[in-house]
């Protein structure tokens, strides 16, 4: 292949850009700098995960055009953390330096209605579903989309901006309620479980998928991940999540790290809901249990490397970490009993270094290992009560 500026190899010692300054750009600063890369971080927040340990933290709003300059100037590849960032941001970037994955990539991820049409054109099963703009839209709805669940189609993450709705009435009230703004309104679909899957695609179009993970959410946020990779080969549903999440990377010619959340029906057959085009919860387990992470995958992609290793070296079960740890159920703040938590076998604790502590906000993570996945929920079970979470499984 011919090199351009989109596949030349940098080096580690380079820079490589980062937008955005949470949890997510700051797994990714440890990966990229374990191989020797340094790391500039775009961010407006002061304090933020990422910006206390990037070699580098340009404090700017992400449409700065000047500090988005000198991210460029400074950096030959550019990725980001969320999918919410301006994609003019990210275009203004384009121009100077290789930019992963491709903004029109995550302008597809940002919206529900794109998001749904670009899946179901790729052959891809969705939850049947309108998008709705106008009056109009509410007008034709198909009666077979009741009970349904309408979501806004922008800016909608771990389940916020969602209503069920059981008929065209409910389903208008809630669209005015939630300012008119466009939605999709999705048939509710018989989901027993709900999987994910991480790939990492190279600018080759080599891609990897990493072993599904199952998902719990409580409130719309992921709680629990379990991936049991030693389950006698992969299960069925789990291999067709594989083979469908690769799929949609390469329809969308993706280059970088891309998560496809899919709900298992009761007949073992999969939808996808939706996808994001970066690093996600339900991967965070790669980083203990798997040779090469997907933050790993992430630096790899950007620096045009080969790809890594996504094996699964054990079962494992990650427990999230939400603020309300430090409340647990009572007014007052408590600092959690970590040395609980480090006790138990195959824990490893993962802290975002978030100093306030607020309900619902994700402050950290633990991956529990364990050499088969029974034994990997006891412990995680054990993290879990140390905590003070519910424990389900
Ligand atoms: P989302 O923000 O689209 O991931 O939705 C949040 C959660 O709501 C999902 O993790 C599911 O548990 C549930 N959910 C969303 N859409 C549907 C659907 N069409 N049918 C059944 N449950 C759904």
């Amino acid at each position: 292949m011919k090199e351009t500026r989109e596949t030349f190899v940098i080096a580690p010692g380079n820079w490589l850009g980062m937008l955005g300054g949470g949890q997510l750009g700051r797994m990714f600063c440890h990966a990229a700098q374990s191989m020797g890369y340094k790391v500039a971080v775009l961010e407006p927040a002061a304090q933020c995960p990422a910006g206390v340990v990037a070699d580098l933290h340009i404090q700017a709003a992400y449409d700065d055009a000047q500090a988005l300059d000198r991210l460029a100037d400074l950096c030959a590849a550019v990725t980001t953390e969320f999918e919410n960032v301006p994609a003019q941001s990210l275009a203004r970037l384009q121009q100077y330096v290789r930019v992963s994955p491709d903004p029109r990539c995550v302008a597809i991820a940002q919206d529900r209605i794109s998001e749904k049409t670009f899946l179901a054109e790729a052959g891809v099963p969705v939850a049947a579903h309108a998008a709705i703009r106008n009056d109009e839209d509410l007008s034709q709805l198909d009666h077979r989309l009741f009970p349904g669940i309408l979501k806004s189609s922008r800016m909608g993450y771990d389940g916020k901006g969602q209503v069920r709705v059981n008929s065209v009435d409910d389903a208008h009230s809630a669209w005015k309620s939630m300012g008119g703004v466009p939605c999709v309104l999705e048939a509710f679909v018989p989901l027993v479980s709900e999987v994910s899957v991480v790939v990492a695609r190279d600018v080759s179009g080599n891609a990897v998928a990493y072993h599904p993970s199952t998902n719990e959410h409580r409130d719309g946020i992921l709680a629990i991940s379990s991936v049991d990779s030693l389950a006698g080969g992969t299960a069925r549903h789990e291999a067709r999540a594989q083979e469908l999440a690769k799929e949609i990377a390469h329809a969308l010619n993706y280059v970088g790290v891309l998560c496809v959340e899919f709900f298992v029906l009761d007949d073992g057959s999969l939808v996808a809901n939706e996808m994001a085009p970066r690093p996600h919860n339900s991967g965070h387990y790669s980083i203990d249990a798997c040779i090469s992470s997907q933050f790993e995958q992430q630096a790899r992609v950007m620096a045009g490397q080969p790809l890594g290793d996504p094996s699964c070296l054990c079962p494992s079960v990650m427990v999230n970490i939400l603020g309300d740890v430090w409340f647990n159920g009572q007014d007052e703040l408590r600092e959690p009993d970590w040395s609980r938590v480090l006790q138990v076998p195959g824990a490893k604790l993962h802290l975002y270094g978030k100093s306030d502590a607020r309900k619902g906000r994700k402050m950290g993570h633990v991956t529990v290992l364990g050499p088969t996945i029974s034994e990997a929920q006891g412990r995680a079970r054990q993290v879990a009560d140390a905590l003070g979470i519910r424990w389900t499984n």
